[in-house]
């Protein structure tokens, strides 16, 4: 028999892998990928995303793909994937322009397009900053959104209040609408029962069901936010939020879902429901880390173009670390003292400014100029004494309890505490922490 051709190795091949691994499974990861090209020893093919790309080899597929190689073959093969360039087969099915790379790219306005109702404009990709813990999150988003029903669907954004699922899950109605001519619609979970409720009507007693089914199972793409939220009384609404789903999946249309919780935690969606979502991709968002938050403050002070001194920026970030909601607002307090009172605001003025935002726990709105105060006064020196240089056992001790008194109830890292007192290197500081914490043991 004449040997194989390789592009009959790689369709075998994932005829095999879809019988092993399943429809669901097959479509999520396999699908996406097309023969490119191969030689003697290799087959290069061409993944649809770079997000896929990267899945693939983090999943450990492209071992599991090459042992397949082998089995339909009988010969050692190794997988290459390339991404970029143009991609056949189901992508691109005519109606939406499907573009491959890494960053969604700026929008073409084919022709005037209205704003999406169900859509806020300034949820999208560019004002969405990137940090160290959505990188993931950010990129399935990416390639969602250049191929809509076709890389990962369901999508589901999981993850607490305020970190950015509306944002993100917009940002993806709001590229798939100014780049194709998809129709989007994007609800909360609340809007949809409503909706459905209403056109039921059973208090006025026409049934306009089929409006209903008409506007959501024909949809290309299907938003809903908030999907925690649907009432555990609702039995019909969730019901057909199934049908929905079921017509949807068929038809590969593309649902992006959001929710507080992991999808297997919700207790107000059927079982079957529950489980279809997950088979989907379910990433969770993650609160910024503090550099994150930083750079989240950074940037909107550079779209609203306000500037607020870095120390301030910085007193935000460290106590505000729970959700970007809440480091929104406590920016935009200060900048409405800002506009407010006409002049520069000071650290003190954000501190009094921001008093119950302020973490409880840790005193951080205590500044070291009044802690060093505080210490200076009650040894009776000068502030100048506790952060010159000079060595009498007088000022050594306070300044030694100032450096450890503001590692205890700051947050201020040791390289600026030492800063602060003088100019001393960090090393300084640990050694007084731990002189005090030694001599508290013995002189309570
Ligand atoms: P959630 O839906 O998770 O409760 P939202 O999407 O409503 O949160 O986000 C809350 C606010 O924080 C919004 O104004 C959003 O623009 C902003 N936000 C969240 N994450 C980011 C981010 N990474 N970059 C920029 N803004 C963000
Ligand atoms: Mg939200």
């Amino acid at each position: 028999m004449a040997d194989m051709s390789f592009e009959t190795i790689w369709t075998d091949t994932l005829s095999l892998i879809e019988k092993e691994l399943g429809e669901d499974e097959y479509a999520m990861w396999f699908s996406g990928l097309k023969f490119s090209r191969a030689d003697d020893k290799s087959i290069t093919v061409r993944a649809a995303t770079k997000f896929l790309k990267d899945q693939l080899t983090h999943k450990d597929y492209i071992s599991y793909i090459e042992t397949k190689f082998h089995e339909i073959s009988g010969k050692n093969i190794e997988l290459d994937i390339e991404t970029g360039g143009k991609t056949t087969g189901k992508l691109g099915t005519g109606r939406g322009e499907v573009k491959t790379g890494d960053k969604p790219a700026p929008a073409i306005h084919k022709k005037e397009k209205q704003a999406n109702p169900h859509l806020r404009p300034e949820f999208n990709f560019d004002t969405f900053v990137e940090t160290a813990n959505n990188t993931f999150v950010i990129n399935a988003a990416n390639a969602i959104s250049k191929n809509p029903g076709l890389a990962y669907n369901p999508f589901l954004i999981f993850g607490g209040v305020g970190l950015g699922k509306t944002h993100l899950m917009q940002a993806i109605g709001n590229y798939i609408y100014s780049h194709t001519d998809l129709t989007v619609i994007c609800v909360t979970a609340e809007e949809f029962t409503n909706e459905f409720i209403e056109y039921v009507g059973a208090h006025t007693g026409k049934n306009r069901m089929k409006e209903f089914t008409n506007k959501y199972r024909h949809a290309d793409v299907l938003l809903i936010d908030d999907i925690h939220l649907f009432s555990t009384n609702a039995k019909d609404t969730v019901n057909e939020l199934f049908y929905t789903f079921e017509a949807l999946r068929k038809a590969n249309k593309q649902m992006v879902f959001t929710c507080d919780r992991p999808v297997q935690e919700l207790k107000n969606l059927t079982e079957r429901l529950v489980s279809r979502i997950s088979q989907g991709l379910t990433v969770e968002i993650n609160p910024p880390s503090y550099e994150g938050r930083i750079a989240i403050l950074k940037r909107k002070l550079f779209d609203k173009q306000k500037t607020v001194p870095e120390e301030i920026i910085e007193l935000i970030a460290r106590n505000v670390s729970s959700n970007v909601r809440d480091l929104e607002g406590a920016l935009e307090k200060i900048i409405a003292y800002n506009d407010l009172v006409g002049q520069a605001i000071t650290l003190e003025i954000a501190q009094q400014q921001l008093k119950d935002i302020l973490s409880p726990i840790k005193q951080v709105n205590i500044t070291l100029d009044l802690l060093l105060r505080v210490v200076a006064d009650y040894f009776a020196l000068s502030i100048n004494d506790l952060k010159g240089k000079k060595k009498s056992q007088t000022i050594v001790l306070p300044r030694q309890l100032g450096m450890y008194i503001a590692r205890q109830i700051t947050e201020y890292s040791t390289t600026e505490v030492g800063e602060y007192f003088g100019g001393r290197d960090h090393s300084t500081v640990i050694s007084a922490c731990n002189k005090i914490a030694e001599r508290k043991k013995a002189d309570p």
